[in-house]
């Protein structure tokens, strides 16, 4: 039993409600404020004044990809060619070199042929859907092809040489990858890495031993790849592990707007294509799949009409009772589709840090500029909306994301100002339960929830716009242990 004290815990049952001091017990909340009394405490724990929240989920994102980002040389600071070339130049060891975070500026094989002609340089393009290489690495996969810029289906076979590592290389990089996101406070997240590495049962043995350690609870997306494997393995089912889970299967239905493979409405500015997208049929057949083995879709969608078609399909094929799908990103949608989704039994994850990644420069890709990024229509029409990251491609910081919730403001332009969130909505996108798993209580600081905590040094309800970002994670608590101290 232990008591946490000295703090201020904002219940999120409404903008004011917080209690002063809380009774954890087996990783539960077992009583708040004057209740705490009643028991006798093994252990108290002072948060010096901190503000804590129900612990903080990122609700969708990459686990093992974020680890494996902080060992690729990072270009996204150079936005041009030639200074993209020299970084690479410089970082290029005569072995295998990955890059991220490359804005597609026109690098073709030729230009990284000048750098290596018997190593694989691949480049993955900041959406994470493309790839330019060099010739050795076309090569290696005996594919030809006339620049090396590889997009969305190109791309795929690449992903194998990309993802390619020892197993311990691949701990290594999950463990730096759970540790990073404790640092910034999360204690729950849904994670897509199955099917990427070296096998689906190698990748969730690591998941597996990793957050076992290091205790962080992660829901496992099953992308439509491993589902055979997923049905068909023993090892998960005598796992007993409490902080994994599952019950989504993951399916790209579009692309990306930087890769202009979105699919939308209207057709891209200036070009007769509304990108790219698998199809309904292909689509439903999946989630027949899914269906079939008790699971929910959790499905990428950016643009319009993809996220149209995705709704159809789910009106269709509804889950039963009690369950949810995922629409991972939603980001551009207009008033006939919200209205479409608002009783169904849909999970938004979105990422608010898309909004000042993307904006201003995907507006050119548009004649008439559709909701981007609707967050305020998402959550008043009462849809589940929660926050993520989508990490690597933003950094799982939810500060970052509660900010631009609250601003949409980049270089004094505010976009489409009446999709702000309030301070409290802002927050709320990251505490959340985005799992709805009726078994268990998450999202609130109440008898009867899981004893997850995030504790702030400020008071984030009430700090300024700007404080907010100077704002530090003081502690982070799982399960009721702290994986987490400043
Ligand atoms: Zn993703």
């Amino acid at each position: 039993m232990k008591l946490w004290k000295n703090g201020t815990f904002y219940t999120m049952l409404n903008p004011k409600s917080h209690v002063n001091q809380v009774m954890t017990h087996d990783g539960v909340i077992i009583a708040i404020d004057e209740d705490v009394k009643l028991y006798e405490p093994l252990e108290m724990i002072d948060l010096k004044g901190g503000f804590a929240f129900p612990g903080f989920n990122d609700n969708h994102m990459h686990l093992l990809g974020y680890g494996k980002s902080f060992f690729c040389l990072n270009v996204h600071m150079n936005p041009s060619k030639h200074e993209v070339l020299n970084q690479i130049k410089q970082n290029f060891h005569n072995e295998l070199l990955r890059v991220v975070g490359y804005l597609n500026v026109g690098i073709t094989k030729e230009d990284l042929d000048l750098i290596s002609k018997d190593q694989v340089i691949i480049l993955r393009h900041n959406d994470f859907h493309s790839f330019t290489v060099n010739s050795y690495a076309l090569n290696l996969l005996g594919i030809h092809h006339e620049t090396g810029m590889m997009i969305e289906l190109e791309a795929q076979p690449f992903e194998k040489l990309w993802a390619q590592e020892s197993d311990e290389a691949l701990r290594l990089k999950t463990k730096k990858s759970i540790e990073t996101l404790h640092q910034f406070g999360i204690t729950s997240i849904v994670t897509d890495d199955l099917s990427y590495y070296n096998s689906y049962l190698d990748t969730l043995k690591i998941i597996n031993d990793m957050t076992r350690e290091n205790p962080l609870r992660a829901n496992l997306l099953v992308h439509h790849q491993v589902l055979n494997d997923y049905v068909n393995d023993l090892y998960r089912q005598h796992m007993d592990n409490p902080y994994l889970s599952f019950g989504w299967v993951k399916v790209f239905y579009d692309g990306t707007l930087s890769s202009k493979t979105a699919y939308l409405i209207d057709s891209y500015k200036h070009e007769n294509h509304h990108g790219y997208s698998m199809g309904q049929e292909n689509f439903e057949f999946i989630l027949i799949q899914a269906r079939k083995n008790n699971l929910g879709i959790a499905v990428h969608t950016i643009g319009d009409q993809a996220l149209k078609e995705v709704v159809e399909s789910f009106k269709k094929y509804p889950p039963e009772k009690g369950f949810y799908d995922r629409i991972i990103h939603a980001s551009l949608a207009n008033e006939e589709i919200i209205n479409m989704m608002k009783y169904m039994p849909i999970i938004l994850d979105i990422q608010s840090q898309f909004i000042s990644s993307d904006l201003p420069r995907v507006l050119d890709l548009f004649d008439d500029v559709p909701m981007i990024y609707p967050l305020k229509s998402y959550i008043e029409q009462g849809i589940v909306t929660v926050g993520s990251s989508d990490a690597p491609i933003e950094i799982p910081n939810p500060l970052l994301g509660i900010a631009i919730s609250e601003s949409r403001e980049i270089n004094h332009v505010i976009y489409q100002k009446d999709e702000r969130l309030s301070r409290y909505e802002s927050i709320k996108l990251y505490t959340k339960d985005g799992i709805l798993n009726p078994e268990v209580k998450r999202g609130h600081i109440d008898v009867g929830y899981l004893a997850d905590f995030t504790v702030f040094d400020k008071d984030l309800l009430k700090c300024s716009h700007k404080d907010l970002l100077d704002a530090e994670v003081y502690m982070t608590i799982v399960d009721e242990k702290i994986v987490y101290q400043k």
